[in-house]
């Protein structure tokens, strides 16, 4: 996405060095403001009250009548698909209707993680551009240089973001999310030590949210895995292995009770749990199922 905003600015912008990300256009592409700018992705609740789970064929008409109309203010019209993955079967059939006659000052750009589950016909319209991971050093070196943030710190983000330089910039500017991050670990580490209210608690407080906020419990869910990853590399003494390494006391402690096995079925059953939650099982069930089934930590 970081990627893909960039692009959609240097089509826009309208400085000599493109994209400046100082003139017009370009703030209010960042601003998201700009009319010609928009990002599909899968958004809001199905009338059924579930959250949804795919890019609905309402949103790709909505988008064809709009990528029909000349660009408002700019040069391009820019439509970025979020999740490419997402469509359904009927929208990724329409959108491939407007890439076969993309309209001119148009421009597409569909994001994925996985190319396996997009339409062939659909990947051959377009032009592919693989990111790989960047080294982590030097995700930390460049937060360091743009936010002065200290080494330590920055080596942590580095690795938190698995390679991803967009979201390492996105954590560095914004003390929020990394603070968010901090008080769900705290959460994970104290609901471990807890009895079985502590944690049914838990359970019944993410399969509440879950309802409304489908994507934050699982990344929820998703920092546990990577909590308890670290758990067994800190097993392994494999230390530099380490994600949240301002956590290493922590981790040494629950490792230090645990067998490596005890540590791999934990890693087993939230993973297990995420993929329950996806095929929409009764989250607060699943969650207190995950919950038993945790080990207790020191
Ligand atoms: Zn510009």
């Amino acid at each position: 996405m970081t990627l893909a905003m960039d692009v959609a600015r240097l089509l826009n912008c309208e400085a000599d060095e493109r994209p400046c990300g100082e003139c017009n256009p370009c703030k209010r592409i960042t601003g998201q403001l700009h009319t010609d700018v928009r990002a599909i992705r899968v958004e809001g609740t199905g009338r059924e009250g579930r959250g949804r789970t795919a890019i609905s064929i309402d949103q790709i008409r909505d988008l064809q009548k709009e990528a029909s109309l000349k660009p408002y203010e700019g040069r391009y019209r820019v439509f970025i698909v979020d999740g490419a993955e997402q469509l359904t079967e009927e929208a990724a059939n329409a959108l491939l209707k407007v890439l076969e006659e993309p309209p001119e000052e148009v421009v597409f750009l569909l994001l994925t993680a996985d190319t396996g589950s997009l339409l062939p016909t659909i990947i051959s319209r377009c032009q592919r551009i693989e990111l790989r991971p960047l080294a982590l050093d030097i995700i930390a070196e460049e937060l360091v240089k743009r936010f002065g943030t200290e080494r330590e710190q920055a080596n942590e983000v580095a690795r938190i973001s698995g390679g991803k330089p967009g979201w390492a910039l996105e954590a560095s500017g914004d003390s929020d999310m990394l603070e968010r991050r901090a008080s769900q670990l705290d959460t994970v580490e104290v609901t471990l030590r807890q009895s079985i209210e502590g944690r049914f608690a838990y359970a019944e407080r993410l399969g509440t949210a879950f309802t409304r906020n489908r994507d934050g419990v699982l990344a929820e869910l998703t920092l546990m895995v990577q909590w308890w990853r670290d758990v067994l590399v800190v097993s392994q003494d494999k230390t530099e292995l380490v994600t949240n390494l301002s956590r290493l006391d922590a981790l040494r402690a629950a490792a230090d009770g645990l067998s490596s096995d005890a540590v791999a079925s934990a890693i087993k059953a939230v993973q297990e749990t995420m993929s329950h939650l996806e095929r929409n099982v009764n989250p607060r069930l699943a969650l207190e199922n995950m919950m038993l089934t945790l080990p207790t930590i020191n």
